[in-house]
């Protein structure tokens, strides 16, 4: 055996054993444990909660109920590295389990801890129930630092991870399914659907345990952009209510709208691609962890994140100024600030600087509850991430659903429509007299793909959460802002499942 297995609260297990299935039980921390004065991450996420949950009248302790976080496993494990051992510490935390599986990513970060998962997987159960994935929420973590490790170490690394969690069902395709976060992709997702198939090769619905897997390995189209397109999707439906644009001081459409971005991942590089290129939004400023790079001109994108893959930064960017430490530039004038990196960016020592018109929440919690109701006593208008950056669990409910049917979309019907669609152009043709124009002819006979329908889904998806939560802001006074229209929401929604069902 090449590792020893030590998990906090349960006995030492054997590598193999079925036998243990206890979880550690949630006890809360009423210590601070982040930011001075501040809440903590989970502390923030439950205040916001209950400023929604006031505003509803429901059965005594359900709030408690659905705010608790069910269960959280932590496991320490052995492995075996450079000629010795080297433990590792990791978690997965299962907030609310009113549908099943539960749902949420893996994020892989030295800073890692409890109160984080916990507060993510909280975040999850509120955002699947905001954009009607039917999912509860769950989040895991392991605290390293990917950096430290060569590709075999981190693939040795996930594999003993999952190995943990599936003996748990803690990774599984009907009770729980993570997907990538920060610091994972979609290389550490294939790891894990790889080794849940060796463990269980008879599970013929293995593929489902995990999501935002490579399309090889049963992943779909369009995973990857999905967080990022969803944002651009979200904050497009909320510029389609001039009312709402105008509560921002605001007017108008996205173009030309100027926007200052923190963080060039996966989210922050998608969304403000898409931002640029398609919306003719202004990218002045990128912040990322080597300082900032402004343009008031606009920012190429592209040519940045290849800067970025290449040399591990943004500095030294070519047409771009730099300045060293970015938090200050999240103060910078603009119309839309797109924090995109991790939680606790805005907070009651910068809030009040902030010149941002609207907050579009890419990352998960980068407002603290604090810092929320100060900008909303100023008028800015937040756009919260349990709507925003739920594109990419939409499109991860869209992959299992892929990998139970085993079929991907849009293969048995895509020929249909291209016939359908070229008798339409030909009796057009033949009524009229007239040959229909070729750019006419190709919309009308194109048969959807799967990229085309993920992204069809995805913005329905949007748009009818925002439309949503929008009309629970509009219609309900004691509700003052979008995050807590969100957030009642969600508490709607949840409290449906429980009190249609035994508690
Ligand atoms: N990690 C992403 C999130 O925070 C995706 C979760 C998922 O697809 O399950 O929403």
């Amino acid at each position: 055996m090449d590792s020893v297995i030590n998990s906090v609260g349960l006995a030492r297990a054997d590598s193999l054993g079925f036998t243990d299935l206890r979880l550690t039980q949630y006890t809360p921390k009423t210590q601070n444990m982040q930011n001075g004065n501040e809440p903590t991450f989970r502390e923030n996420v439950d205040r916001m909660f209950d400023r929604a949950a006031a505003t509803l009248d429901l059965p005594m302790g359900l709030a408690d109920q659905i705010r608790t976080c069910n269960g959280v496993y932590q496991v320490k494990f052995g492995v075996e590295l450079r000629g010795g051992y080297q433990v590792i510490t990791g978690w997965r935390a299962l907030h609310s389990e009113h549908q099943l599986p539960v749902k949420g990513g893996i994020r892989y970060a030295y800073f890692a801890n409890q109160e984080e998962v916990e507060a993510l997987a909280a975040l999850m159960s509120y955002k699947c129930a905001i954009v009607d994935v039917p999912f509860g929420g769950s989040k895991g973590a392991l605290r390293i630092r990917p950096k430290d490790y060569t590709e075999e170490e981190l693939e040795h690394i996930t594999r003993r991870f999952t190995a943990e969690l599936a003996k748990r069902g803690l990774i599984n395709p009907g009770l729980n399914v993570p997907a990538p976060d920060m610091g994972t992709s979609e290389r550490e997702m294939a790891w894990m659907a790889d080794e849940y198939h060796q463990l269980f090769p008879n599970d013929i619905n293995g593929f489902g345990c995990v999501t935002g897997k490579p399309v090889s390995m049963g992943g779909i189209l369009g995973r990857t952009e999905a967080t990022g397109r969803g944002v651009q999707f979200g904050l497009r439906e909320f510029f389609r209510h001039p009312e709402d644009v105008k509560s921002a001081g605001l007017t108008g459409d996205l173009g030309g709208k100027t926007m200052v971005v923190q963080g060039l991942g996966n989210v922050g590089y998608h969304a403000s691609k898409f931002f640029s290129e398609e919306d003719g939004v202004k990218i002045t400023a990128v912040i990322e962890r080597d300082g900032a790079v402004i343009n008031d001109d606009g920012l190429n994108i592209e040519a940045l994140y290849q800067h970025k893959l290449d040399t591990g930064g943004v500095k030294g960017f070519s047409g771009a100024q730099h300045v060293e430490g970015g938090a200050p530039v999240l103060e910078k004038e603009c119309d839309i600030l797109l924090p995109a990196a991790m939680e606790g960016q805005i907070t009651q020592k910068n809030a009040d600087r902030i010149q941002a018109k609207i907050i579009a929440e890419a990352a998960n919690g980068p407002v603290t509850f604090n810092a929320d109701q100060s900008l909303r006593d100023r008028g800015v208008v937040i756009i919260p991430d349990a709507f925003l950056n739920a594109g990419g669990v939409t499109v991860s409910y869209f992959e299992w659903i892929k990998n139970l049917s085993h079929i991907r979309f849009g293969r048995m019907e895509r020929r249909y429509e291209e016939a359908k669609g070229r008798a339409l152009v030909e009796a057009i043709e033949e009524a009229v007299g007239k040959k229909v124009s070729d750019s006419i002819t190709q919309r009308l006979i194109q048969g959807a793909d799967e990229l085309t329908l993920v992204r069809s889904g995805l913005d329905d998806t949007m748009r009818e959460a925002y439309n949503t939560i929008a009309e629970i802001h509009r219609s309900r006074d004691a509700v003052e802002d979008l995050r807590t229209a969100a957030f009642v929401l969600a508490i709607e929604k949840i409290a449906h499942c429980y009190t249609s069902m035994e508690l």
